[in-house]
């Protein structure tokens, strides 16, 4: 006889059809348009009617832009939406083969939900966590069956970031890890295998950078304009750590940093005070329309003025000065 939730799972790899993504905020939304664009029917479950409301707005918002970038037609756009069932009923989710949860980054609040979960899907089905840093061994052992439970950490915005860490614990059986990985390649994403440690690989390269942006800017060592065109015209990367920040969501955040902070001891990860304040102040970023910048409405990624740059300061010389002659000193790799 076997033990409670060691059932041998399908030696054929699983054929997706029908997926689950709890929780429509930042990324859940991306993720399911993500499933649907690539013809997999996609549950999407909310905590209640407004919570679907807005994530059923976002992921139309997404697709009429991609309509009118002339990149998905309108008939496909209707195929897509076809394939979304927007639901407040995790019940719903009883058919599916895999699903993503997609809730905000508190372990005990994942645990319930995985635990749930459990009890509604049916035996094959894979269970997988879109967090950034909590141990996904602890998640899974909120289950029943925890060889079936894996990570699978998309990237903001999802639709767009072709990369996928997924993460395999020390129980999560082969087949299972497996299936994700071919999963993520069907999806047009390239999978990267990780182990279960905060932060996997991006986000323990990355973490340490955004929070020392974040104390450069509260120490008023630089302005964040500054910080941001550092990184993106000094350093070429496409947006700067602020700004960054801010589509991150400075909860999520500062929830991720914690985490590792807590784990690896590590200073650089030591949340920066002014992340917590901001978000005590409802600051999070795009998401609630203020973060480090201003932005048009709640959800917008258009930066408006604000106090720390009001319109009038481009007309007033704080604009950046055309340089016409400039001296170089030295003649190394940078002075050609
Ligand atoms: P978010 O706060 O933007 O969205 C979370 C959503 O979950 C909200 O819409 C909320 O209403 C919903 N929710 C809460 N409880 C729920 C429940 N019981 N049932 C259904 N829905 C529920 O958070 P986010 O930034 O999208 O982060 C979600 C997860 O993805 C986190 O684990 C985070 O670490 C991870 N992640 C975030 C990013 C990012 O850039 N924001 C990137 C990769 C991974």
């Amino acid at each position: 006889m076997r033990a409670p939730g060691s059932a041998r799972l399908p030696t054929m790899a699983r054929e997706f059809s029908k997926v689950g993504v709890i929780g429509l905020g930042t990324m859940g939304a991306g993720i399911v348009e993500v499933f649907a664009r690539n013809g997999i029917d996609a549950v999407a479950v909310e905590v209640d009617d407004e919570a679907v409301r807005k994530g059923r707005g976002v992921l139309e918002h997404s697709t009429s832009r991609a309509v009118s970038r002339g990149k998905l037609t309108e008939e496909d756009q209707a195929a897509l939406h076809a394939r979304v069932h927007f639901t407040s009923s995790m019940d719903d989710l009883a058919d599916c083969q895999l699903v993503v949860e997609a809730v905000p980054e508190h372990l005990d609040l994942k645990k319930e939900i995985f635990g749930k979960l459990d009890a509604i899907v049916g035996p094959e089905a894979i269970l997988a966590t879109n967090t950034s840093s909590l141990p996904v061994t602890e998640i899974a052992v909120a289950t029943s069956n925890p060889k079936r439970v894996v990570g699978m950490h998309f990237f903001n915005p999802a639709p767009v970031l072709q990369f996928v860490e997924v993460i395999r614990t020390v129980v999560t059986e082969d087949e299972v890890f497996e299936d994700v990985k071919a999963l993520a390649i069907r999806l047009g994403k390239q999978p990267v295998i990780v182990g279960d440690k905060a932060g996997f690989i991006a986000n323990a390269l990355l973490f340490g950078y955004l929070n020392h942006a974040v104390s450069m800017f509260e120490s008023k060592y630089a302005s964040r304009e500054d910080i941001d065109a550092a990184m993106r015209l000094g350093c070429g990367y496409p947006m700067g750590p602020l700004a960054l920040m801010d589509l991150i969501g400075l909860d999520t955040a500062y929830e991720i940093l914690d985490t590792m902070y807590k784990q690896g001891r590590d200073r650089l990860h030591a949340p920066s005070p002014v992340i917590k304040q901001m978000v005590s102040a409802g600051l999070k970023g795009r998401k609630s329309g203020r973060g480090f910048y201003t932005y048009a409405e709640p959800g917008s990624s258009q930066v408006v003025d604000d106090a720390l740059t009001p319109k009038s300061a481009g007309d007033s010389g704080i604009a950046l000065r055309e340089v016409r002659t400039v001296g170089v000193v030295g003649s190394g790799t940078m002075a050609t």
